[in-house]
This record gives structure tokens, sequence and C-alpha cells, in this order.
């Protein structure tokens, strides 16, 4: 039997980061950066108003009050996106609106809320200070400055600041895409009625749903037979579009197990028992011309699904160039006691909460590897070193939070 870090190593030293690609801005949401940015010109691109209100010169307010405001001719409104041509010469001033481009002449813009709101005159009752209320030309970023590097995560904010520097394509290492093939004589479609011994694919789902929080690209390609012949040109077809295959079913010792046989003949592929609970079976290599990486999951879901989160996971995260492969870890206090095979890495379905001072992790449903509702259910994995059967209540265990998507 492998070690769970084993087999982990084996995967990580076979995926690599795929090539760099230039991508539409909003389809690097999730990626990793691949270029160095530089902005091409300055943020705010120049002055502007930060608030509706008058864009005036200080010297010609000074003293306001609320008792004995100081009224000024306004030459003009300028709205943002204007090109007005105004400038304010001495004893006059303009209403301005918030993001407008300040006028020549004007130093300083007087809220809307310390005047009477005039159109033609205005009557200012309180003075800002001297540049009050003006976004500065490149306060944000200077033109040449470097806003982020190789190796960021494109989340919101930076997609917006990419979009604010003009950029519409980002260098960055593109999502893989991840082609899922649940396996099973037994499967059928939702929507369809499951005779007698059939049961609904619930692996496809799951695993797509689980690349595409891992931030790459899921292609269910649905349901096949155990059928030798079928299952080769299911996957032949899908690899030119596959910069990873993931089955799930069909790699234990049942006599219709029929993954096993055609991995091993489509490519380089080690079928291994791996010391873990769930997920003991598990296949891994590389198929096709271009040495696609494959997972052979397990078929119950919950082995599936934790099979995903520790092998397969890891290996999207590497070929997306993230730094971090795993999930968010926390050590978390067990509310109850937790029971865990000698030998076998445990991957306990909990449901882990802050109560304030501490994660709190409450084991959830039982262990059956087919248990969809409790694994559902939980929020978190629980991770009991191989050499621990027994946790007691107290005690403190290391906790995968699952909750979270990149993508
Ligand atoms: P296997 O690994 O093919 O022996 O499957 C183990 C168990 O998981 C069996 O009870 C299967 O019916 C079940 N199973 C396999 N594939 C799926 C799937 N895609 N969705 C739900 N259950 C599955
Ligand atoms: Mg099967």
């Amino acid at each position: 039997m492998k070690s769970v870090d084993e087999h982990l190593q084996r995967v990580l030293t076979t995926v690599l980061p795929l090539g760099l690609l230039e991508m539409p801005l909003l389809d690097a949401h999730g990626c990793v950066l691949g270029e160095d940015v530089v902005a091409g010109g300055a943020l705010p691109p120049f002055d502007n108003s930060s608030m509706d209100g008058y864009a005036v010169r200080l010297t010609d307010v000074a003293g306001a009050t609320a008792d004995a405001p100081v009224s000024l001719h306004v030459v003009g409104d300028i709205a943002a996106g204007a090109s007005t041509g105004i400038s304010v010469q001495p004893g006059l001033c303009a209403r301005i609106m918030t993001g407008a481009p300040m006028p020549p002449g004007a130093d300083t813009v007087v809220p809307v809320e310390w005047t009477d709101g005039g159109v033609a005159q205005v009557r200012v009752s309180h003075v800002p200070a001297l540049g009050a209320y003006i976004r500065r030309l490149g306060e944000d970023v200077q033109a040449g400055q470097q806003v982020l590097s190789a190796g960021d995560s494109l989340s919101a904010a930076q997609i917006g600041l990419l979009a604010a520097l003009g950029r519409q394509r980002v260098l960055v290492h593109p999502p893989p895409r991840v082609v899922v093939i649940s396996t099973g004589s037994e499967l059928v479609e939702p929507g369809e009625t499951p005779r007698h011994g059939q049961i609904v694919d619930a692996n496809g789902y799951a695993l797509s749903a689980a690349a595409r929080e891992a931030g790459a690209v899921a292609y269910r390609v649905g349901i096949v037979a155990d059928d030798p012949r079928a299952l080769t040109e299911v996957i032949e077809d899908h690899l030119i579009q596959a910069d990873v295959v993931v089955t799930s079913g069909g790699v234990s010792v049942g006599a219709y197990d029929v993954v096993k046989d055609v991995l091993g003949r489509l490519g380089d592929v080690a079928f291994d028992r791996v010391a873990m609970q769930p997920g003991m079976p598990q296949a891994f290599g590389t198929i096709g011309p271009d040495s696609t990486p494959v997972f052979g999951l397990p078929g119950n879901p919950v082995s599936a699904l934790v099979s995903f989160e520790v092998f397969v996971r890891p290996a999207l995260r590497r070929m997306l160039g993230a730094p971090q492969l795993g999930r968010p870890q926390v050590q978390a206090v067990l509310a109850s006691p937790l029971a865990s095979p000698a030998g076998k890495r445990g991957f306990a379905r909990v449901r882990c909460e802050h109560d304030g001072t501490r994660w709190v992790a409450t084991p959830v449903g039982g262990g059956g590897s087919h248990l969809l509702a409790s694994l559902a259910s939980s929020n978190a994995l629980a991770v009991v070193p191989e050499d621990v059967t027994d946790l007691p209540a107290g005690s403190t265990v290391t906790t995968w939070l699952l909750e979270r998507r990149s993508r």
C-alpha cells in the first residue's frame, strides 16, 4: 500500500503548470497572472471632483459662514465625461459632478451640501480646505508603475484594475480543461427514471463542480457503461479537449471494473491502493499522444470527492500556477469523538464553524462512502493521521475548509 504523501508526490511531479496564454480579461478571472503588469497611463487619468458641488478658487470663498455666505456667479455645469472648455475666472465658479474633470482656474471643490445648490448664482456657507474634494491625477497609479506581478491571482479587484488600465487581454496560466467521465452500467442521467438496480450519476456532477471550484473548466462527458470498447472510444474522443481526464468507478477489484483494463492500455497508468479512508483504490498516470494526466477515482461518491480533494485539486491548482495547492486549513477542536482506521489517513466529514474564539469541528454522518447527504451537510474534512485511531472529543484536529469558490 502507498502512503497518501507518496501518491500525491507522484501526481505533483507529473503535472506541470500550463503554458501561458493571452486571455480576454473576464476569462482570466480566477487565473494566475503570467506577466508583470506596468500601467501605461495614470489613475486617475486627470484631476477630477470627488463630490457633486462647485469648483471654486478658494480665495473667492474665504470667510464664508452660514451667517455670512459668499455668493458666486456659476459659469456653467461640468458633468462626468464632459469636455466643456469651461475655466474658472476670479469671482466665478462652475457646478461640477462627481468624476468630472476639474476646470482650469479652480483649485477646490465645495460640496453641494455646503451651498444653497444654486444654478446661476450659488451661496457658499462653509469653506473647505485648499484642494479639498479633488482626486489628483496619478494619486492611485502613476504611469509606468508596476501594479501587478506574475504569480498574482486575478480576483475581482485585480480584474477591475486591469480594466481601468485599459487592458482587454492578459497573459495567464489558462484554466485546465477537465474531462469528467462516470463509469458504471448502473448509472442513469438525472431526469431519467432509474429501473430497479439503477442509480443516478452523482459523481459526474460532483466532480465537475469540484473541478470548477478548483479553478478549472469542466466538461462533464456523461455516463459510460462498463464496456471496455465504449470507454476506450469515449476517452479517445475527448482527449483532444482535455488537459486532465477524471473518471470515477471501475478501479477496484470487481469483475466489471473495466477502467483498469482500459487506462492500462491507453498509457502509463498505475493502479494503487493508497493508505487512506475513504478512497483506497486510486489510478493515476498519463495517456494518449500528449501524455495527458488521468485520474481514475473510486466510484463511491464520498470516496470520489475526497480523492478529488486530496489528489486532483492540488494537481489542478498546480496546472493553474496557483501558489496555494490545497484548501485553507485550520486547527479545530472536535465536538464529538472520531474513530479512524489504523495505518490509514482518515478524511472525516465534519461541520466546521468558528465560535468566536476557536474552530469547532462536529463529525457528521456515518463512515459509509455512499452517504452523500452526510457529505453534503459537511463543509470540511478533518484529517486524522495514519497512526491515530481514536480522537476523543476536545482534541485538536487539522481540518480542511471546503467552502470557497475560486472560479
Ligand atoms: P465502483 O467503484 O465502480 O465499484 O463503484 C462503487 C460504488 O459507487 C457502487 O455502488 C456504484 O454504484 C457507485 N457509483 C459508481 N459511480 C457512481 C456515480 N457516478 N454516481 C453515484 N454512484 C456511483
Ligand atoms: Mg462500477
